[in-house]
């Protein structure tokens, strides 16, 4: 099954994926993690993501369908796989249909995450993520808090913030994100894929539990 989750930054999007690529056994894609991998090893794709990255701007669309079209062509990924992030912009969701139908495959479903702004604002500004890539788990210093400040409660790494988890950041993301969603949900409304997921309550524990067995139904 080709999964795109569609969510705001901080809606809870990347945890709900993960979620479900767990239960799907898919892999989980998200190109946020794959350019934020690239810049911790420094690399010249790694520098020009930065540039855009941390100032909340997208990062070109020839570039972005470049490494997931890459990605897409591993073995793992040919029974279906949870896309985070990826396609923002009407460009990238006709080049990922492209890619998918040189396969034979397509889209099958698009989830969006509903969520009101201030329950993002506040989540985002709290939010900290485990630095070890393999376990990438995610905290709020508020609502879900590590056990020990600052060290992962799964595998004792660092928690890290984000350099793009500053207000003036996190505004320019909702901005951007609002701007390109409206093309990419008139689009995926129009394939008949597409799926509104409003949790109840955003803040539960087990929201993101919660929407991914809606999604599921
Ligand atoms: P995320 O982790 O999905 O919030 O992505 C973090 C940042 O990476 C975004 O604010 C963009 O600058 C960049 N990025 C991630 N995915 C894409 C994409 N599909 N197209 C363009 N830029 C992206």
């Amino acid at each position: 099954m080709y999964i795109v989750m569609l969510g705001a930054p901080g809606s809870g999007k990347g945890t709900t994926a993960k979620i479900l690529a767990k239960r799907l056994n898919l892999p989980h894609i998200s190109t946020g993690d794959m350019f934020r991998e690239q810049i911790k090893k420094g690399t010249e794709l790694g520098k020009l993501a930065d540039s855009y990255i941390s100032k909340g701007e997208l990062v070109p669309d020839e570039l972005t369908i470049n490494i997931v079209k890459d990605r897409l062509t591993w073995e793992d990924t040919k029974n279906g796989v949870i896309l985070d992030g990826f396609p923002r912009t009407k460009a990238q969701a006709e080049a990922l249909d492209a890619i998918l139908q040189e396969a034979g495959k397509k889209v099958d479903i698009v989830p969006e995450l509903i969520v009101p702004d201030q329950v993002i604002i506040d989540r985002i500004l709290n939010r900290a993520t485990c630095s070890n890539k393999e376990c990438g788990a995610i905290y709020n210093t508020k609502y879900k808090p590590s056990k020990v400040p600052g060290v992962c409660d799964i595998c004792g790494s660092k928690l890290v913030t984000r350099t793009d988890d500053n207000e003036e950041a996190i505004q320019n993301r909702l901005e951007v994100y609002r701007k390109n969603v409206q093309d990419l949900l008139d689009y995926y409304k129009e394939k008949n894929v597409l799926v509104s997921i409003t949790p109840e309550d955003p803040t539960a524990d087990n929201a993101s539990e919660q929407a991914v067995d809606e999604i599921l139904k």
